[in-house]
């Protein structure tokens, strides 16, 4: 009896070493950290002037994988985010673009508008946001699954779309900022009111505290070497009228724009960080038995883009404040989660190009293609020729939508249809190819083309012909936007992006082979041991992974 107790007790305590040795290596926490618009050459362009905590603390204890590819088109944020965390294609995770048109009824919607949720932490309708047109998972989901939930998965970001869809469909939560309060909210797809936390934190009025005073330059004006003279005609400037230069009036963009204005300067991304911290500290992530997931999204960059254009100080500066802020961030990680026990990853969902105008002083082909007049052009054609208006729906996203109730009503052939909008593209302005989708395979083009249009398409939600326009050029709608700068086509200074791996499971060193943006999703799986998302069509990259993460 004695000996069988003994026994027994020797089988349990031996169990449970076994049960120990066993377990899966995991990180306690798995951070990712998106930068809107960031192109992969800004690594390099301010290197010299980054400090060591930030960008060049992840390139020195990390790994970089210096040739990262997006794997489709249109180069816009919500296809990048819901890339990099399904490790999808537009063709099979079911988002497209921002704003997608229904191909059935024509309408066009936002990516992550939901008329079914309602705003929750504002009266405002910002909160009216879910990813209910994501069609697959994400990382994080699956991170949910493969523990029975015990994971904790929340997104942060000052855009919507930029917090729900990197977050996934079981998260618990996403939170997004407010134009009309400069709160961070969610909607009821997540939640019935905001957590005590936030609450907290929105109490802080950290926004309003950040627009309060001018926005200067971090270090002497003159020192900007990276960038054009504060004054030139590259830039657009915020206020009508106004010149594009230091200091900006950032208690005037608050009067005009409500809080819509932090998002357009880089104060957006330091108040993104503090957000973040926040969300550390309030849904104790990192701290239990379970990997806990935060998707990050600083959007700023994009705005400060757009605005500026690549070759401008605001953009040198805005990457200056970033790095202090993500070494400010890493410190934190350190101190809180600690050295070692978390895995942190950090890309871009899309690149961006030069102003056109810019390029062509410098004797660089470029140019806008001028979206307004040449879908006008485009109507008019087809409606010489058939007698219909509106044969083409509109022009967004570099492709034609097509009205196929009109087509059928008036018995137009549809394939003629196409060829004649198709060899009447072909001579606009600044158009390289249009490729007609459904016929890709048996379209002359080079072989990677084919296979970024290929994974690009979504016949439920993309246009049936795709313009593919010369490099340099961009899509423009008004006078302003050829001022500052933009992305969204093919070419590889919207598609190149930096992919960053430091910490849990990951080692030193650089990856200069090619890999894409939908690999990220895969290692993670891969460094978690996990399944890959279900719509999932990329590669884990095993150099960079440590050999071995089981049995610790
Ligand atoms: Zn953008």
């Amino acid at each position: 009896m004695k000996k069988s107790l003994i026994l027994l007790f020797l089988l349990l305590f031996s169990g449970s070493i076994m049960a120990q040795q066993g377990s899966v290596g995991r990180p306690k926490l798995v951070v990712g950290i998106v930068i809107d618009q960031m192109r992969w050459d800004y690594i390099y362009r301010y290197y010299n002037r980054y400090g060591d905590g930030g960008f060049k603390r992840l390139l020195r204890e990390g790994v970089s994988c210096e040739n990262t590819m997006l794997a489709h088109i249109p180069s816009y944020t919500a296809v990048g985010h819901s890339s990099i965390y399904t490790g999808s294609i537009p063709a099979i995770d079911g988002i497209s673009s921002n704003d997608m048109v229904d191909q059935k009824t024509g309408k066009t919607f936002y990516c992550t508008f939901d008329d079914k949720v309602k705003s929750v932490g504002t009266t405002s309708e910002d909160g009216m946001e879910s990813p209910h047109n994501l069609w697959v998972t994400t990382i994080g989901d699956e991170l949910r699954l493969a523990t029975n939930f015990h994971s904790k998965v929340v997104g942060i970001s000052l855009k919507d779309r930029a917090s729900i869809l990197p977050a996934g469909k079981s998260a618990n939560a996403a939170y997004w900022l407010d134009s009309k309060t400069g709160h961070f909210i969610t909607s009821t797809y997540y939640m019935d009111k905001l957590p005590e936390w936030l609450i907290h934190f929105n109490k802080k009025e950290l926004a309003k505290e950040y627009l309060s005073k001018p926005w200067v330059t971090l270090y002497d004006i003159n020192s900007y070497e990276q960038s054009c003279k504060d004054d030139n005609p590259f830039e657009r400037p915020f206020f009508s009228g106004g010149k594009p230069t230091f200091p900006i009036d950032l208690p005037r963009l608050l009067k005009e724009r409500q809080f819509n204005a932090i998002k357009t300067v880089p104060m957006g991304n330091t108040l993104t960080f503090d957000m973040a911290e926040a969300t550390i500290q309030g849904e104790k992530l990192g701290t239990g038995d379970y990997t806990d997931f935060l998707a990050i999204s600083c959007s700023a960059t994009d705005y400060v883009g757009h605005q500026f254009g690549v070759n401008a100080i605001e953009t040198e500066d805005t990457y200056l404040r970033l790095d202090k802020d993500l070494s400010n961030f890493i410190n934190y990680l350190d101190e809180k989660i600690g050295k070692g026990n978390y895995t942190l990853f950090l890309s871009a969902d899309h690149a961006a190009a030069h102003n056109y105008n810019f390029l062509k002083a410098h004797k660089i082909n470029a140019g806008a293609f001028d979206i307004k007049q040449d879908y006008a052009k485009i109507d008019s054609v087809l409606t010489n020729k058939y007698g219909v208006k509106g044969l083409v729906r509109g022009l967004d996203n570099y492709q034609l939508n097509l009205d196929y109730d009109k087509i059928n009503a008036a018995h137009i052939d549809k394939e003629e249809l196409k060829q004649v909008a198709m060899d009447y593209v072909k001579t606009l302005e600044g158009v390289l190819n249009v490729v007609d989708m459904t016929k890709v395979s048996s379209t002359t083009l080079p072989a990677e083309m084919k296979v970024l249009l290929n994974n690009s398409y979504n016949s439920a939600r993309s246009g049936e012909i795709q313009i593919l326009v010369k490099p340099g050029y961009f899509e423009v709608w008004s006078p302003e936007e050829s001022m500052g700068t933009s992305h969204g086509v093919w070419a590889p200074y919207d598609l190149h992006i930096p992919l960053l791996f430091m910490g849990w499971g990951i080692k030193q060193g650089q990856l200069n082979r090619m890999v894409y943006m939908t690999d990220i999703a895969p290692t993670l799986a891969s460094l978690l041991h996990i399944q890959m998302p279900n719509g999932c069509v990329g590669h884990a990259i095993p150099e960079i992974l440590s050999a071995a993460t089981l049995d610790k």
